[in-house]
């Protein structure tokens, strides 16, 4: 092994314990290495089996339930931390987990990979599956127009004709990768009324991709989700390997849902402690790469009733006696999402929205007007008992529930983090903090200092 590959280890390696004791992020080490040896990403990841997940919302759960699905079978497994899923993110979990030799410590990599930096990583890691799930408008100054984010997708896919792609059947962007030389498999939802969401807003591809007819729906999920087809072209959605049929709720508020494997008349059964149609989404894309990897569904389905809420996209936690639900948004469809899971749950009577516009943000927070707040102020049966507001943003974010039928008197504004305890004491009802990326990041450092969350979670 040459002396480039042995120091970019060794200097990332003593870089990540620095930055650790810091407790700082963890893509400078990774940068670091990859500067002292731009090949170290391929190197490393030569004897690692490595699936991708890529696409807006989704990638850190459907990481998440790969990597338990993968550990439950015995693998060594690698993943990259939340937020670090950029090329220097990435080469930073391999040098972390790097011998001396030049080998890891590893079976499995599995990578969330933002999908501008795909195309940076694709030739070196070679993954045997990438995930799309889905393309949603989404840090709209960095990508510019939605297709532009599937173009960047595109590019990276290209350089790995053979690596078998996951895809979202239901999400009319994504399903036209079935173009690209590469084995596909899609899942999808089917048009259940359970699955199609009441409210609706951010419709934002209307036109086919292939020729620019307005598309026609058979059925709509959410967004631009559903059962499309061109009448012009005929492009449509494609029959899902994998489709949920159907969902049932338990008693203990687990989802019950029936999966049908194409091409078999059997019928699957997947249980999910994980909320939303989304998570729904998800495991089916953890289940297609499972397969890949050669394992049963029935180890899988088992792994998969036993994922927790992976950190921050939807934890729930008991602080001081109230129960607190956290979840991350940061476009109009996961906003839409969650507004409607919170109107047909009902449980959390009070919410708090904290809005940053901070660089990691995407900075642009236009998107709020695309969310559908409305929804809210339309429902009869149920309404918050308490609503707040805070971060940088938390004025617009109180004038954007005003437009959308807020009493402007009943909007509370917290001015500082550390306020968010007060909040949540004040009185036992359950509360939901539906937070963007530095709003979370900000509020979850809080409330770890403040009531020690490692031990409670
Ligand atoms: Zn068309």
């Amino acid at each position: 092994m040459n002396a480039k590959v042995l120091t970019a280890i060794v200097l990332g390696k003593a870089a990540g314990a620095i930055m650790r004791l810091f407790g700082r992020g963890s893509s400078f080490p990774g940068a670091l290495a990859l500067r002292i040896c731009p090949e170290l990403l391929g190197i490393l990841a030569k004897d690692v089996r490595v699936a991708v997940v890529t696409g807006t919302n989704g990638k850190t759960t459907t990481c998440h339930m790969i990597a338990k699905i993968l550990m439950d079978e015995g693998n060594r497994v690698l993943a990259n931390e939340m937020g670090a899923n950029m090329a220097s993110g990435i080469a930073s979990a391999f040098v972390f987990r790097a011998r001396l030799n030049a080998t890891v410590d590893a079976d499995y990599a599995v990578i969330e990979c933002d999908e501008a930096s795909l195309v940076h990583v694709a030739s070196a890691l070679k993954p045997f599956a990438v995930v799309v799930t889905n393309v949603f408008r989404d840090q709209l100054d960095r990508y510019g127009e939605i297709t532009t984010t599937l173009d960047i997708i595109k590019q990276g896919l290209k350089l790995i004709p053979s690596s078998l792609l996951v895809v979202n059947a239901d999400c009319s962007l994504c399903a036209s990768l079935g173009d690209l030389p590469n084995k596909i498999v899609y899942y999808g939802l089917s048009g259940a009324k359970e699955f199609c969401a009441k409210h609706t807003s951010a419709q934002e591809v209307s036109r086919c991709i292939k020729c620019g007819a307005p598309y026609q729906y058979e059925y709509r999920l959410f967004a631009h989700l559903g059962g499309f087809y061109c009448k012009e072209c005929g492009y449509k959605r494609p029959e899902p390997d994998l489709e949920a049929l159907s969902v049932k709720y338990d008693d203990k508020n687990q989802s019950i849902v029936d999966v049908t494997v194409k091409g078999s008349d059997k019928v699957i059964k997947l249980n999910l402690s994980l909320p939303g149609m989304f998570n729904i989404h998800n495991a089916l894309a953890a289940l297609c790469v499972a397969k890949a990897s050669g394992i049963e569904y029935k180890n899988a389905l088992a792994s998969l009733s036993l994922v927790d809420a992976s950190f921050g996209r939807m934890e729930r936690f008991v602080l001081s006696g109230t129960e607190v639900c956290m979840v991350l948004v940061k476009n109009p469809t996961g906003a839409d999402l969650i507004l409607s899971f919170l109107m047909q749950n009902k449980r959390y009577k009070r919410v708090v929205f904290g809005l940053n516009d901070n660089p990691a943000d995407g900075e642009d927070i236009s998107w709020i007007w695309d969310a559908s707040f409305e929804s809210i102020y339309e429902q009869k049966d149920f309404s918050f008992s308490k609503t707040y507001v805070m971060g940088t943003r938390s004025s617009d974010m109180a004038l954007r529930l005003k437009y959308a039928g807020a009493d402007a008197s009943s909007i509370h504004t917290i001015h500082e983090t550390k306020d968010v305890a007060s909040v949540i004491e004040d009185g036992d009802e359950p509360i939901c903090l539906v937070l963007n990326y530095t709003s979370m990041l900000q509020t979850r450092r809080f409330l770890d200092k403040h009531y020690r969350l490692g031990g409670l979670r």
